[in-house]
């Protein structure tokens, strides 16, 4: 049974950048390029399978015909992404429903998504979370524009991580680079997009109606400890989100690591750093694979940083 490596497909956006060819030698389209959508089954942009045999096949297309790799789920749809995001300018302060409001309103699922930040500069800063007590103040200070007051900027250093569950105002800042894992859902209600406009001189549209029904008053900052394992000397493993979606780590190998049992029933990988083998491939920064059920054990050596997600 083979690892499942997927192409990354791309998203041009206004605010994107060329770190994804400079940092991870991504083919990309434009010098504005500013999503890759590295593991996706989502029908809005979907990663194909790059190797082996099923090489060619479209990740919902793999979900749909052989259940065995995802250990007979009953779910009928992928339900998680990974994505990496090169902010070289603001993007917009936004909001994510959670699965009721998004099924209701815009039949796709809710997203609870959570950020690694792979690079960022000295100034960079997010958007995370707002300073009004209650839903009351919330809607007079979004009505009366009061940006500066309602946000809450938080500085942000490479290696740090944020879960953002449904409901939190967010924004990545500029000049950050950053992976994220999410429900598979592309439902993103814009609340203020810093009064710029497009090359034909358009405001974006805004959502500011939706965002204000699903945004969380006061807002509840979910950042915490995260617990660090030691898989040996040299390396470690970190959950830095558990969630009842899905959860996330990060492997840090340096040299030969014990053979690793799984325990779950699929696994994808992100490669964010570094280079080495797993179970005989070689893999390097910018891979991203999916472990299906059949493989139980991984023995992983090189010196490499690895984001791992799976389903809770
Ligand atoms: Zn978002």
């Amino acid at each position: 049974m083979e690892l499942l490596f997927l192409e990354p497909i791309f998203k041009e956006r206004i605010w994107g950048g060329s770190r994804l060819k400079t940092d991870y030698g991504y083919h990309i389209p434009s010098n504005t390029t500013g999503e890759s959508w590295v593991i996706s089954a989502h029908n809005h942009g979907e990663t194909c399978i790059r190797n082996g045999k099923l090489a060619g096949m479209k990740l919902s297309e793999v979900w749909n015909t052989y259940p065995e790799l995802f250990a007979n789920t009953v779910k009928r749809q992928f339900p998680l992404m990974v994505k990496i995001i090169d902010a070289s300018h603001n993007l917009s302060v936004q909001v994510h429903p959670d699965d009721q409001f998004a099924q209701m309103m815009e039949n796709d699922s809710g997203k609870h998504e959570c950020w690694y930040i792979l690079n960022a500069s000295a100034d960079s800063r997010i958007v995370y979370g707002h300073n009004a007590k209650n839903s009351q103040e919330l809607k007079t200070m979004v009505n009366n524009q009061e940006w500066n007051k309602l946000l809450r900027a938080v500085a942000v250093k490479k290696g740090d991580f944020f879960p953002v569950p449904t409901g939190t105002i967010h924004a990545i800042g500029a000049d950050t680079l950053i992976l994220e894992v999410q429900q598979s859902s592309d439902v993103t209600y814009r609340i203020y997009d810093y009064d710029r406009r497009d090359d034909n001189g358009n405001l974006r549209e805004l959502h500011q109606d939706k965002a204000l029904a699903v945004i969380k008053s006061p807002h509840y900052d979910k950042r915490g400890q995260f617990e660090r394992l030691r898989v040996n000397a040299d390396s470690s493993f970190v959950v830095f989100d558990s969630n009842e979606y899905f959860k996330v780590g990060k492997l840090v190998v340096n040299g030969d690591l014990p053979e690793l049992k799984l325990s779950v029933p699929y696994l994808l990988v992100s490669v964010v750093d570094g280079a080495g083998t797993i179970n005989g491939y070689t893999v390097k920064k910018g891979d991203n694979f999916i472990v299906p059920n059949q493989i139980r054990r991984l023995k992983i050596s090189g010196y490499l940083t690895l984001i791992t997600t799976s389903e809770n």
